[in-house]
Parts: structure tokens; C-alpha cells; sequence
């Protein structure tokens, strides 16, 4: 199949995503940008075109689906029940990095919510992505646009890369100003639930509706995430990573490195703008939080195409904010190989 790519650099370009969104309402899976990562998306009502999501990704099946929506009024085509608490969420934090998942309508295919009886939608921010659903008129299943197990897609060119003769559209609307996936959560017990942490921190969510809490699978391993997706590894670079932590981090990654590469290793390190470490390849990721989340997956991926065989990745960052996000993203990649020091 031959991939067609959009490229969107203002509003001028918007009457180039009309054929897209017309095919994306007809069945076809049109890549595109949102503020979290890039999305996939099929429209959420066909059953055939959300399968091939799946396909295309290799996703397993049992991980649901994320509805996107251009206008809270659709969410009474989705939703049997918005509670209170749900709608202040709504009202609040859309558009935006918040996915609030509700009990569903039994117009949404099983293959949208894996089967469960709750449905996940979120209306993003992303200018391109609205446009493109509003021309669309329909509700958009979309999961992240990258191979499944890989880092999210917070450029086109890692769509490309991932996805290229796999689907019919990439829609390229410039890098995602987030780039961590959306805080994921769950209103349909008595007890809202932060299943995913993402760009919408616990704190502005309890700032709405009283206090929140987070799943308990999020920090002991040992119990199941209610969020299915969240069981997978997800997010690993090919390189084998290892996070820093802590008031030495920097001078401890320096002395790692200096052993990998002895070993010749050929080595990686990721840190803040105004770190110096000594390795074979070196990617900075600015001076705050918010600019470290929205360059790591693309800093993930830049590291395999550099041929790095380690990583070291120094994260000064200890908040409870898009930190919290960083943190789970980060460790998940890093499959334990933490360091506090
Ligand atoms: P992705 O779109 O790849 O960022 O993944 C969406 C995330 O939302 C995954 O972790 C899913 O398991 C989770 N999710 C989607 N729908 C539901 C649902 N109905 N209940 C719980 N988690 C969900
Ligand atoms: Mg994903």
C-alpha cells in the first residue's frame, strides 16, 4: 500500500485534510497528530476499520482503545452514564491530555474497548487533530501511531518510520508539544482513579474534583493494571536503558559511561541542557520538566538510529507533576535498570 503524507503547516493547509477525513469516515486509517503523541485512528463505529488498527500495530487485542471526540456532545452517543465528577472533568480539562473513561453504549464495538463495559474518550487540543475529526463527523478510535512495544510517535517521521506501507495517510502537523501520552482516568467506580499519569497532573484533577486516586498497580508490580495497556512493556528503545536518579546522577553517569565505552559499548546519554557527561552520542532535552517530557521519545528513538547499543538517561527531575508521567514512561522503557544516587 502506498502511504500518503500531509503536511499541515498552517491553517491555509486545512482543505488538504478533506480527502483524509473522508476516507478516515469511509474505513481507512489516517495517522495524525495530537499535543500527546501521534494517533492512529479508524473510525470508532466500524468494527473492520478498528481491527485494522490492530493490524497495523500489532497490538494485542485485549488493550482498548482510545475514542476521540471533536465535541462534548458526542459523548451522549458513547457514554450510558457521565457522572458529575466526570463532566467537571470534561468541562474542565477538554481539549486537552485527559482521557476520561466512562461506562459505554452498546453502539461502541466490542473491539473499541476490548470487550469491557467502559469506553475511553478524550477531545485533544491539537488544532490539526480537530480539524480533521470535525471533517470527519465521526468518533475516531485512536491508539499511539508506532509499532506496539515501541516508543510513541511524537514526530510524522517516526509514523514513518514505524507504520510506512502499512496505511493509507500520515497526517504531519509538526511535533507534539506534550509528548507523553494523556493521563488516563477511570470515573465508573465510587472512587475516580488516575489509571495512567500523563500531561493533566493529579493535582489540577483534585483542584476539580476533590481527591483522587492513583492505581494501585502504578507503583507495586505485583498487582494488575486496571488499564490493560499499562501491563506492557512498552515504550523501549533497542538499546538497553538505564535512568539516574538522585543528586549525583550526573557525575555517576559520567563514570558509567567511561566503563561502557572501555568495554566499547557504543554509548548514549540523555540529560538536561546544561549537563556535560562525555559519551559516544549525547542528547539534550532542555531545562524543564515539560521540555524533557516532550523531547524523550523522540530522544528514545533518535538513540537506536544513532546505533547506540546503552543508554544512560539523567533525570533530575523528582516532582509530582508531568514528572510523575516522565517517571512511569522512563522506568517502563528502562525495565528496572534504575540507579539512585
Ligand atoms: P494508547 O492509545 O496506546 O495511548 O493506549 C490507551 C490506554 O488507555 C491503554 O493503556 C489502554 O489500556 C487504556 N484504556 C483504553 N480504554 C480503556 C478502558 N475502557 N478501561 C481502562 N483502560 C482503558
Ligand atoms: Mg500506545
Amino acid at each position: 500500500m502506498e502511504t500518503k503524507l500531509i503536511k499541515i503547516e498552517s491553517k491555509k493547509d486545512f482543505n488538504k485534510l478533506t480527502e483524509a477525513a473522508e476516507a478516515l469516515a469511509d474505513g481507512a486509517l489516517v495517522a495524525f497528530p495530537t499535543e500527546t503523541v501521534y494517533g492512529l485512528g479508524a473510525n470508532a463505529l466500524n468494527e473492520n476499520a478498528v481491527s485494522e488498527i490492530f493490524k497495523a500495530k500489532g497490538r494485542p487485542s485485549d488493550n482498548p482503545l482510545i475514542v476521540h471526540i471533536f465535541d462534548i456532545g458526542q459523548v451522549e452517543m458513547l457514554a450510558e452514564e457521565i457522572k458529575p465528577c466526570a463532566k467537571a472533568l470534561m468541562e474542565k480539562f477538554w481539549p486537552g491530555p485527559l482521557t476520561v473513561i466512562v461506562k459505554r453504549k452498546e453502539c461502541v464495538p466490542d473491539c473499541v474497548t476490548a470487550g469491557l463495559d467502559t469506553v475511553a474518550i478524550r477531545m485533544p487540543s491539537n488544532e490539526v487533530a480537530i480539524k480533521l475529526l470535525k471533517l470527519s463527523g465521526v468518533p475516531v478510535a485512536a491508539p499511539s501511531a508506532n509499532t506496539s512495544g515501541k516508543p510513541s510517535p511524537t514526530k510524522a517521521s517516526h509514523v514513518y518510520s514505524d507504520l510506512n506501507g502499512k496505511i493509507p495517510y500520515i497526517i504531519d502537523g509538526g511535533a507534539s508539544k506534550v509528548g507523553l501520552e494523556s493521563t488516563v482516568i477511570d470515573t465508573t467506580e465510587d472512587e475516580p482513579k488516575i489509571l495512567r499519569p500523563g500531561g493533566i497532573t493529579k493535582k489540577q484533577i483534585e483542584e476539580v474534583i476533590g481527591s483522587v486516586l492513583y492505581d494501585p498497580a502504578l507503583s507495586d508490580p505485583s498487582k494488575t493494571p486496571k488499564a490493560p495497556g499499562m501491563k506492557y512493556k512498552h515504550y523501549a528503545p533497542k538499546a538497553e536503558l538505564t535512568v539516574i536518579l538522585g543528586e549525583k546522577a550526573t557525575e555517576e553517569a559520567q563514570k558509567l559511561c567511561k566503563v561502557s565505552m572501555e568495554e566499547n559499548i557504543k554509548t548514549g546519554v540523555i540529560c538536561c541542557e546544561n549537563e556535560e557527561i562525555f559519551a559516544d552520542f549525547i542528547i539534550k532535552c532542555g531545562n524543564s520538566a515539560e521540555k524533557y517530557a516532550a523531547g524523550l521519545f523522540a530522544a528514545l528513538r533518535e538513540m537506536d538510529d544513532l546505533g547506540a547499543e546503552r543508554i544512560y538517561a539523567v533525570l533530575p527531575f523528582d516532582g509530582d507533576g508531568i514528572e510523575t508521567a516522565i517517571r512511569n514512561r522512563i522506568f517502563k522503557a528502562a525495565a528496572g535498570r534504575i540507579v539512585r544516587c
